[in-house]
């Protein structure tokens, strides 16, 4: 089944069972400050749960552009080192407004999966949260799921990929208890089921998750129950695709392995098991969606989120011997695969090359020397067995190459090096007060010489700065 049927089917299923198909919402969303990127398919009806918005249908399907590259849910230094995480990905969704909740939930999910897919129904596991009985007596008792099949789990445990049955959207709006599925991928893949030391390898993968969403967290974090207790899900198209197509990584995919190959032929590189090359295909989804829902690189925010993606995926075609633009030359085929589906992709395919190929031409004029730099540290380091990266040095990679902190990491990662983001931390600061007292020196002047009517933007750009800086620090 191609990733096209198995996305028609999904909401072909949820129509029928009396849920409107909506289109998806754009990567940017609207109104809504405490969200960098729309990260799941409950963004779009975020005030229908608060009961804020009411809409003509209480039942919705949906599949969704989603970005997960900054913010809460940020994946971006996953991509290439997990079979499962992308940073742009689709999200296959069904949503109840104060309509049904658990039962109808749970039950619709094991219908689609086992009946309509056709999943054999040994291969799938589910969580639930730790106290939330209702939800194991519903799998247990009536879908006939068997005990040592169900694994009850708290929130939070800790680690960046431990299972967590509580699901937010970021640190505040709707959120509830949850239940997840994962599919089973075999002996042959490292790792253990949910809730077990080794939950973090990649033989069980997590593809469906059911939120009952019950509660608004506020910015204290105190949780105020919602008009009426909700359903919000999210499937990962990809990995259920993966999982339907009898592949284990994501990357194996129909929609994947087109465009591998055309960032293999972009940058002659033969292996196309290269982490780059998934690197690249990746990046390529999602530079190119967030440039057709409107944003462009900059320095601060959303395009600053961007041109390090951008960056990261430059860099990784120079990994594969690229030294001049290349990475725009892949929008065609990705316009190819995905254009029918998004037309907005085919509407601005012109703007997206031009918008790529003008980055690269400016990064790759720096790249070089900063390379250099870089390697030249690494290799005194590697000398004296030294495995943090001086923080001074990332600093001026980013300050005078253009090397973003999570770039130079990522460079670091690979040799097992780990970057002093405090010491980053501490330059980027110290640049910014030296800044900030040059700004008041000429402000005065300016005040002195041009009288009190003079405008004054040093702060403005201060500003963009310490957002670059928070940018870091939460991601
Ligand atoms: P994981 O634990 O694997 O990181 P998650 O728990 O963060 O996933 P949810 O927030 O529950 O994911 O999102 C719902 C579904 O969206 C997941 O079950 C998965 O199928 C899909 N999904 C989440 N993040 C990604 C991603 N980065 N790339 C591809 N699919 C994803
Ligand atoms: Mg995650
Ligand atoms: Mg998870
Ligand atoms: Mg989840």
């Amino acid at each position: 089944m191609k990733s096209a049927e198995i996305r028609q089917k999904f909401l072909d299923f949820f129509a029928a069972k009396g849920h409107q198909i909506v289109s998806s919402s754009s990567l940017v969303p609207h109104d809504d400050p405490t969200l960098l990127f729309t990260n799941a398919g409950m963004n779009q009806f975020k005030d229908v749960f608060l009961g804020f918005d009411k809409r003509p249908y209480n039942r919705a399907t949906t599949s969704q552009k989603c970005v997960r590259a900054g913010g809460k849910h940020n994946d971006l230094e996953n991509v290439g080192y997990t079979a499962r995480h992308h940073t742009f990905f689709e999200m296959l969704g069904n949503f109840s407004f104060g309509d049904y909740f658990k039962r109808d939930a749970i039950k619709y999910a094991w219908e689609l999966l086992t009946e309509v897919y056709g999943l054999p129904k040994d291969k799938l596991m589910v969580t639930v949260y730790a106290e939330d009985d209702e939800a194991y007596d519903i799998w247990h008792k009536e879908v006939g799921v068997p005990a040592e099949k169900i694994v009850r789990i708290g929130d939070n445990k800790g680690s960046r990929y431990a299972s967590d049955n509580f699901w937010m959207m970021g640190d505040t709006g709707p959120c509830g208890p949850c239940t997840e599925i994962f599919y089973d991928h075999g002996e042959k893949h490292w790792g253990g089921p949910p809730g077990s030391p080794e939950e973090d390898g990649d033989r069980f993968i997590e593809i469906w998750n059911n939120v009952f969403m019950q509660f608004n967290r506020d910015e204290a974090g105190v949780m105020h129950p919602l008009p009426k207790p909700s359903v919000d899900t999210g499937m990962g198209l990809e990995r259920i695709s993966a999982v339907l197509q009898g592949v284990h990584a994501n990357y194996e995919i129909d929609l994947f392995q087109a465009l591998i190959a055309a960032a293999a032929r972009e940058t002659s590189d033969a292996d196309m098991n290269s982490p780059s090359l998934k690197v690249l295909a990746d990046h390529v989804r999602a530079c190119s969606f967030l440039i057709a829902d409107g944003v462009i690189p900059g320095n601060e925010g959303r395009g600053y989120v961007l041109r390090r993606i951008i960056r990261r995926a430059i860099r990784h075609g120079y990994k594969l011997g690229a030294r001049a633009a290349f990475f725009h030359r892949i929008v065609p085929d990705l316009v190819g695969e995905m254009g029918e589906a998004y037309p907005e992709l085919k509407e601005n395919q012109a703007k997206i090359v031009a918008t790529l190929k003008q980055e690269e031409d400016r990064f790759f004029a720096t790249i070089e020397n900063g390379m250099e730099i870089l390697e030249g540290e690494l290799a005194a380091m590697a000398d004296k067995g030294v495995t943090v990266f001086n923080g001074e040095t990332a600093f001026k990679l980013h300050d005078t190459y253009g090397f973003p902190l999570d770039l130079t990491a990522d460079i670091c990662r690979e040799r097992d090096v780990t970057v002093d983001g405090a010491a980053f931390d501490a330059a980027m600061a110290r640049q910014k007060e030296q800044a900030r007292a040059a700004g008041k020196f000429k402000m005065a002047v300016n005040l002195e010489y041009a009288g009190a009517e003079t405008t004054f933007h040093g702060y403005e750009s201060l500003d963009a700065k310490g957002k670059v800086l928070a940018l870091y620090k939460d991601g």
